[in-house]
């Protein structure tokens, strides 16, 4: 069968997903080991027998509702390419607009940052990548998440410290210039989570108590023991949830308090700035 012909057919067999020409692609890509330049470039390619064995199985999965990250183990965040298990949460496209805001944020030269509840170290490895001279710290409290975040530092030469423990438990006596997380903030009631990819993705990442806000709570209560006077915490957020994280941070003393909207025009992202005491 020409590559051509299987892509077409792989379309027809995803329809009913939410993205079946670009995971038709990512697959593709996958298996036969190419760019996705190639699959255009090339339409009358003869895909091997054992490859279409592969890329049947792979959709098979896929229709049952599995992750495509979890079928390639890999997911491309702020242009890196992750290793990505089912001990963590898949890094999302709205994530990448923290690593815009952090950026904005810091001047170049040296910094302190930490990444709290960091899972495939997405948040730590982009900022590392940006900017070298940083030290960047990233906190994990799943020993599996934990390995994966240093396998992704290795993989990609970038390096960050990844200690293991719950929030800010691991960081007694230190000071950073900015603290950054993308908590579990859902509802455990939230209907979102028996729909589509969450399903796959460990609860651990995503629940929260108080209809979610009890993490986003402990890390803006926890965050001015940990910041540099002028130090920023920036946290990813449910879209519902910006005024309660807005208060938090005013209530705590936060200054320049900012909320940003995600790709959906949603708000996501909170940050505010310590004045110190
Ligand atoms: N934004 C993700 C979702 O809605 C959840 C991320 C998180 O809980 N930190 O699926």
């Amino acid at each position: 069968m020409t590559l051509a012909e299987l892509r077409q057919r792989l379309r027809e067999q995803l329809a009913g997903g939410e993205s079946p020409a670009l995971d038709t692609d990512v697959l593709l890509c996958h298996v036969l080991g190419k760019p996705r330049s190639f699959l255009l470039a090339w339409p009358e390619y003869p895909v091997a027998p054992g490859e279409q064995a592969e890329l049947a199985a792979l959709v098979a999965r896929r229709r049952q509702g599995e992750p495509v990250a979890h079928l390639t183990g890999r997911r491309e965040f702020w242009s890196l390419e992750l290793e990505v298990t089912p001990d963590t949460l898949i890094p999302r496209p709205d994530t990448e607009l923290m690593i815009d805001a952090a950026l904005a944020r810091l001047p170049a030269g040296p910094a302190a940052l930490a990444d709290l509840g960091t899972g495939t170290g997405a948040i730590a490895l982009a900022l590392k990548s940006e900017r070298p001279e940083y030290t960047v710290l990233a906190v994990e409290f799943n020993p599996a998440a934990a390995a994966l975040a240093r396998r992704n530092s290795e993989r990609l030469g970038l390096a960050i410290e990844v200690r293991e423990g719950s929030w800010f438990a691991p960081l007694a006596g230190l000071r950073f210039h900015m603290i950054l997380s993308n908590p579990p903030y859902i509802d455990a009631a939230d209907p979102h989570l028996r729909q589509g990819d969450v399903r796959f993705e460990p609860t651990s990442a995503l629940v929260a108590e108080e209809e979610g806000l009890a993490d986003l709570r402990h890390l803006v209560e926890q965050a001015p023991v940990y910041l540099e006077a002028g130090g920023w915490l920036l946290l990813e957020h449910g879209w519902q949830q910006g005024k309660s994280v807005r208060a938090l941070l005013s209530g705590q003393g936060f200054a320049r308090i900012e909320t940003l909207r995600d790709y959906g025009g949603q708000e996501r992202i909170s940050l505010g700035q310590w004045p110190g005491r």
